[in-house]
């Protein structure tokens, strides 16, 4: 079995013996990337996605926390957090969230078999596997209506809004244990953990009540593990990974404030539904669209420390202590670990890589042909694969024009034809 464990938020520059004991050892003696990427906007439901996926956001369609989509609310965005939202934009759009063929279709249509948990939001877990081709139990409702009824049953209902993280958490993982493991046998398991991404938004990094989450989520994945490794003896490779780094937030930003700004430049007044604000993304309508053509903007960050000493200073518009979504290389870089009979041992990998190459390395593992990936195949962590150190790695970069006199510079690593974004910075033109 593959077992792919999602740590959300969690930085790789975090993963330290200290905190996280068990997580290092096993890094240690397994594959670590150090230069592994986030997709952009480092959001988490368009990391899900591309995790579903092995696609790029502009390929499979999550592009933002939150989505603009007419047909369900001319007026505003939907929040992808909420299941039944995603479930609303799926059904105007010909029952297809997803542009692209998921890691769960293609496994199924292998005749293998994949089963999705999660104890972030239900949105979240929903994109895990959006056309259910195996089961998916978040802590709050669960897919398809039989799988859900068959939790109710054994577990005397779902969670609410009440629960804590820690007991979302452990909801999931039994479920996983007790009834998804035995009752399904899959070839690959899902196991999103909301964990430290709650912590760290509300009390920010480096703080101890963030290093104890880390603390938590380390012990609880070394529970997981060793019971899996008992069920199933021999056969058990792991990838664990985030879906994005962190930042603290040093600026806020009012998107209120943005929006009155733009306004007030144009000649016109925009009638509701013209400019409509949604996650890192801003939809033109109407007039917006004939005065507003090209907007530009980029957000400001530094590797400054916070006043835990953790770097990475970021603006951003969410009300938390710390956050994520922007193109640094603190909110960009993120974890991946990976050991198991068909991985490398004791192996540091600086080869560029990201959460969009887990799907195509998954379906290689057990021998499922794929086409149409954004992702690569992850050969350089593979047993019997070339040495990391070998791999051509070429840098690039892209300036363009911001506006008020600044220019912006992305800069990409690459391998085999394959491109990730490193970091966006600002400069003066
Ligand atoms: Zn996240």
């Amino acid at each position: 079995m593959i077992l792919i464990v999602v740590l959300d938020g969690l930085r790789p520059d975090l993963l330290t013996p200290r905190q996280m004991p068990w997580l290092s050892r096993m890094a240690a003696g397994g594959a670590f990337c150090t230069a592994s990427h986030a997709t952009f906007p480092t959001a988490t439901r368009i990391n899900s996605s591309s995790l579903t996926t092995g696609c790029q956001p502009g390929r499979h369609g999550i592009v933002g926390n939150e989505l603009y989509a007419r047909a369900v609310d001319p007026l505003k965005a939907v929040s992808c957090a909420d299941h039944r939202a995603l479930q609303a934009v799926a059904a105007s759009e010909g029952d297809r969230l997803l542009s692209v063929p998921t890691l769960g279709e293609r496994l199924r249509a292998a005749g293998k078999r994949m089963v999705a948990l999660g104890s972030g939001s239900p949105g979240t877990t929903f994109l895990l596997d959006p056309t259910q081709a195996g089961p998916v139990v978040n802590w709050a409702a669960a897919w398809p209506e039989a799988t859900q009824e068959e939790v109710v049953r054994r577990w005397g209902g779902m969670l609410d809004e009440s629960s804590s993280s820690a007991e979302r958490t452990e909801f999931v993982t039994r479920a996983l244990t007790e009834y998804l493991l035995p009752a399904e046998q899959p070839d690959v398991a899902v196991i999103w953990v909301t964990e430290p991404d709650h912590a760290q938004h509300h009390a920010g990094l480096g703080v101890p009540e963030a290093l104890e989450m880390l603390g938590w989520v380390d012990r609880w994945l070394e529970g997981l593990v060793g019971r899996l490794e008992v069920e199933y003896p021999g056969a058990l490779d792991c990838m664990i990974t985030s879906d994005h780094g962190f930042s603290t937030i040093s600026h806020h930003v009012s998107l209120r404030e943005e929006r009155e700004a733009l306004e007030a430049t144009l000649p016109v007044a925009l009638e509701p539904g013209d400019l409509v604000f949604a996650g890192n993304g801003l939809y033109l309508n109407g007039q917006a669209l004939e005065y507003l053509p090209e907007i530009r903007v980029s957000g400001a960050w530094s590797a400054e420390p916070n006043a835990a000493g953790v770097p990475g200073l970021t603006q951003s518009h969410s009300g938390n202590v710390a956050s994520h979504g922007m193109a640094s290389p603190f909110d960009v870089n993120n974890t991946l670990v990976a050991w198991g009979p068909s991985f490398q041992e004791g192996v540091t990998s600086g080869v560029p890589c990201g959460i969009v190459d887990i799907a195509p390395t998954v379906l290689h593992l057990l021998g499922v042909p794929a086409e149409g990936l954004d992702g690569r195949v992850l050969e350089e962590l593979l047993r019997n694969g070339p040495n990391p150190a070998d791999a051509p790695v070429v840098r690039t970069h892209r300036r363009g024009r911001l506006g008020a006199g600044r220019d912006q510079i992305a800069e990409y690593s690459e391998v085999s034809g394959h491109r990730y974004l490193d970091r966006v910075t600002v400069v003066e033109a």
